[in-house]
């Protein structure tokens, strides 16, 4: 007891400062070895194990969007739903090592994820409201500046257009204005840049996902342990579906999950949220998507992605204070380390991964360094080091996030893909889903373009955040 309330103030202690990267990351090396308790922490498994047999809705996965939809539902509904949430890494260990980076852009050109960024900011400003008083996500506002080369000048000149229509406040500059306010930025090969003048910045990540998860069991939903690894389907012989013969529609209606004691359990479902982030497409196959045939032909293109994160020693001292978050014309990003004096960078992965070929060491020095060199001189001879090698979702048909129900099983709904900004729009998603579920359609956002049919009528929805 006296450890683990130790344990509680150390943690609390570190994770009251804002998040940031040390080359030895002493956090998540505590982390590591005291993982087993951090359920307590968490206030999950305070009480012996319940493994329910049946529940309104079961969320697959605990992250970022499986819990915020776990809020949203029981916020609206309370006792009115029972929900369940599987979370194979109730430690959240994994997430803790790959943790989002808590950055918050509203650059985006489609209007859902325009939309969904406002929002998202909107909550974490008024997480203390939305979560408790004692969740403190240290929203740091600061701008994200982005550049545009020639090929893509016209595009972000558009997009800004329409991002203003849509109340944001954005300020296009050229180089030279660029310049002259961020010396340090090459702009030789730059033909426009567009800085956020508000609702941008960086939030704790990890302060953001405890939140949520805390105040999503507080207002009764149940966090089991468990790993899904499979469906259980029932034959509704009186469905009749497009694309689907008669008599041979199969209805999913229990999901089957495993223990850590390595005990198998199924529970029923009226609707189950498939939130698991890159392993979504896995767990979609298990439900016979993209194994069978018609409506169950086509697969949730959910990926992982490599992405390597790079600390650049003692260069925040030259950038200054106001260094914003700057996005590269080639996708590389870097920002301060909060206060601390080194920077931060990484080069955004892509839909078509060639660089997967490529050593650690091969992929820094022809990718990372001479592209972090063209646009950051000052980095040239920096002492450059990989702080840590994590994974993002990918939806390599078009890199946009899918919602909504699957076209065949009507009671799967699909919440991944998001990628690069899943954290961001995190608490939108979850609000989303709760539309469907009680009110039946969207109410707030209409992000029906987001849905799987997209993929069954072959018409990508290209999100174009330049560069
Ligand atoms: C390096 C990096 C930097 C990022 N930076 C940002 C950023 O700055 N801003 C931003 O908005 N986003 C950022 N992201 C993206 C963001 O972290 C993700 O989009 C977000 O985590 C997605 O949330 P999720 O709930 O879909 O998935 P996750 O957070 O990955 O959660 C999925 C959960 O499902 C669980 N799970 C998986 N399989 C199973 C199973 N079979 N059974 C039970 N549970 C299962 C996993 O354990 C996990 O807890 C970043 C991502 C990475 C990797």
């Amino acid at each position: 007891m006296i450890f683990m309330k130790l344990f509680s103030h150390i943690v609390n202690k570190n994770i009251s400062n804002l998040r940031h990267y040390r080359k030895d990351n002493p956090f998540v090396k505590t982390w590591k070895v005291i993982a087993k308790d951090a359920p307590e922490f968490l206030g999950i498994n305070k009480k012996k194990p319940v493994y329910p047999e049946h529940v309104d809705i079961v969320i697959i996965g605990g992250g970022f969007i499986g819990s915020a939809t776990a809020y949203w539902l029981k916020r609206r509904a309370a006792d009115g739903l029972s929900i369940v949430v599987l979370e194979k890494d109730i430690t959240y260990k994994n997430i803790q090592n790959n943790i989002s980076l808590g950055t918050l852009t509203q650059h985006f050109s489609l209007p859902e994820n325009v939309f969904l960024s406002q929002y998202g900011t909107e909550f974490i400003r008024k997480a203390k409201e939305n979560l408790g008083d004692d969740v403190d996500v240290q929203y740091n506002p600061s701008g994200y500046l982005v550049l545009a080369s020639e090929k893509y000048a016209d595009k972000l000149e558009t997009t800004v257009t329409i991002q203003k229509e849509y109340g944001l406040k954005n300020e296009l500059l050229t180089p030279d204005e660029i310049n002259s306010r961020y010396p340090w930025i090459n702009t030789k090969d730059v033909q426009l840049g567009c800085i956020g003048l508000e609702s941008e910045g960086v939030v704790n990540s990890w302060a953001l996902l405890k939140g949520l998860v805390q105040k999503a069991q507080q207002l009764g939903t149940i966090y089991v342990n468990a790993e899904v690894v499979g469906f259980e389907m029932e034959k509704q012989r009186d469905v009749l579906m497009e694309g689907v013969s008669p008599g041979t529609y199969e209805k999913i209606n229990k999901v089957v999950y495993r223990t850590p004691d390595n005990e198998e359990y199924a529970i029923k479902f009226a609707a189950c949220i498939l939130a698991a982030g890159h392993e979504s497409g896995e767990i979609a196959k298990l439900a016979k998507v993209g194994q069978s045939e018609g409506l169950l032909s086509i697969p949730l293109p959910i990926e992982s992605r490599q992405y390597e994160i790079y600390s650049i020693e003692n260069e925040a001292k030259k950038t200054g204070l106001n260094t914003p978050i700057v996005m590269d014309t080639s996708g590389l990003w870097l920002r301060r380390n909060c206060l601390e004096d080194n920077l931060l960078c990484g080069l955004v992965p892509l839909i078509r991964d060639d660089s997967k070929t490529l050593s650690k060491e091969d992929y820094y020095k022809n990718i990372i360094e001479p592209t972090l060199i063209n646009r950051f001189p000052n980095t040239t001879g920096a002492q450059v080091l990989k702080i840590s090698s994590e994974l993002q979702d990918c939806n390599t048909y078009d890199d946009t996030g899918i919602l909504g129900p699957h076209p065949y099983h009507n009671n799967l709904y699909i919440a991944a893909g998001f990628g690069k900004y899943g954290l961001h729009h995190a608490p939108g998603i979850g609000r989303a889903i709760s539309e469907l579920i009680i009110d039946s359609h969207y109410s707030t956002i209409d992000l029906t373009r987001l849905g799987f049919d997209r993929l069954l009528i072959n018409e990508p929805l290209v999100e174009f955040n330049i560069y």
